[in-house]
């Protein structure tokens, strides 16, 4: 059934940690991928949830352009005004953060962040406080400490013994997560909304009593939003929703616009600890960086932009939800908020990211058997309602009900 294949070439000298679709492109236009065979593929991928803009936005291509010809690197000896400049409109955006650090990955602004927890609680007198409360399905990213974050067991096994102090209970239970608060509790570690994790999300309610928590325990309450952030659920930051501010919060993925950057942004209060020498990076927020940075706000920020992202969500939701109703032998739920949109498969997950790739729509897997749908925010409704028409070509060859309608 599969016309492309998940390459397993001898030609590569790549480590093989990525089972990739035998697939390339060289072009890309806005939504569309032109792969090198010239095939037009729409991205619900957005290079998982990175390309917010889509592909080569004018802005951007412009903003990288200008400061390539300029300077790229000076590294963080020396200020850097463009990414004080990011840094100020970061902050002025969150409306609570006082200060950014940058560096250029989701797992080290994650790295930063609980470092951050761990070090306020230490200045504090209580360098006996440096565990986190973590929860089930998480994701964090791939470096020791954030592996253990997340806990999932597939990702930990055959690395050694697993980084020390992390605690993890189920998503959403309260008292499970008042119980695992003790005397060496530094920090809880949320995603606003699970990404890897499937698209899952407690209720808003939750987020609001984990901020009780932190206050009632002097605890760093640390939202990870490299996924949902920058715009993805509709807003520039998804915890917005929740009425409550973190004390410390996670970016990366759309951050830079296809620029590889992270962030860690904080209060003043919580930052306290991070003195000259504490933490650092070579790379991290340098010229190009900072300079993809605002040119992705730049345009974010451009008022109607998110009104723009929640019609896109609503329409895309209703029209998602009526392909359910048609197709309930192959989906059966739609979910999430803005444009990170999970539906989740009867069929296995992996053989529907591959039927909607033979019909040229690019989708990611995610856990709890669901497919994750993230086009670029600048996508149009004439756009969905293609990938609507290609989702109900999968559907058919992949439901048992439509074959046997089509045979009888
Ligand atoms: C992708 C992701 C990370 C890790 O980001 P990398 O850039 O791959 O290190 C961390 N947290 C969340 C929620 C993510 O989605």
């Amino acid at each position: 059934m599969s016309q492309t294949t998940t390459s397993q070439t001898a030609t590569t000298h790549m480590l093989p940690v990525f089972a990739r679709a035998d697939l390339a492109f060289e072009r890309g236009e806005g939504v569309w991928l032109i792969a090198t065979n010239g095939d037009r593929y729409l991205d619900f991928t957005s290079g998982v949830a990175v390309n917010a803009l889509g592909h080569v936005h004018p802005h951007l291509v412009q903003a990288v352009q200008n400061q390539a010809a300029k300077l790229w690197h000076v590294s963080n000896l020396f200020r850097i005004p463009e990414g004080e400049q990011l840094a100020a409109r970061l902050c002025a955006a969150s409306g609570f953060a006082d200060t950014a650090f940058f560096c250029n990955s989701g797992a080290e602004a994650m790295e930063a962040c609980i470092k951050m927890a761990r070090k306020y609680q230490a200045v504090n007198g209580k360098p006996e406080r440096y565990r986190i409360v973590t929860f089930e399905g998480a994701f964090h990213g791939r470096t020791l400490a954030t592996l253990a974050a997340g806990g999932q067991e597939k990702y930990l096994e055959g690395f050694g013994p697993r980084v020390e102090g992390f605690d993890q209970v189920q998503l959403g239970d309260l008292e499970a997560t008042k119980k695992a608060i003790g005397p060496n509790t530094a920090a809880i570690l949320i995603e606003p909304l699970q990404g890897e994790g499937g698209v899952r999300a407690p209720p808003p309610a939750f987020f609001r009593a984990l901020r009780q928590l932190c206050d009632d325990n002097d605890l760093m309450l640390i939202f990870d939003e490299v996924q949902t952030g920058m715009g993805r659920t509709g807003e520039l930051f998804a915890h917005t929703r929740f009425g409550i501010k973190p004390d410390i919060m996670a970016l990366a993925k759309a951050l830079g616009g296809g620029f590889p950057m992270g962030a860690c942004l904080s209060t003043a209060k919580a930052g306290q600890g991070m003195t000259a020498g504490t933490h650092g990076s070579t790379f991290g927020g340098n010229l190009l960086a900072a300079a993809a940075g605002n040119a992705t706000l730049d345009v974010m920020l451009v008022p109607g932009f998110f009104d723009h992202v929640q019609r896109m969500s609503l329409l895309f939701k209703q029209k998602l939800a009526s392909v359910c109703d048609r197709y309930p032998d192959v989906i059966d739920q739609v979910r999430g908020e803005g444009l990170l949109i999970g539906v989740r498969a009867v069929v296995p997950s992996g053989d529907l990211v591959v039927a909607l790739r033979n019909e040229k729509l690019l989708t990611v897997g995610a856990g709890e058997n669901v497919v994750r749908m993230l086009p670029p925010l600048i996508v149009t409704e004439a756009e969905l309602d293609d990938a609507i028409g290609r989702l109900e070509r999968a559907c058919i060859a992949l439901s048992p009900d439509a074959q046997k309608r089509k045979a009888g």
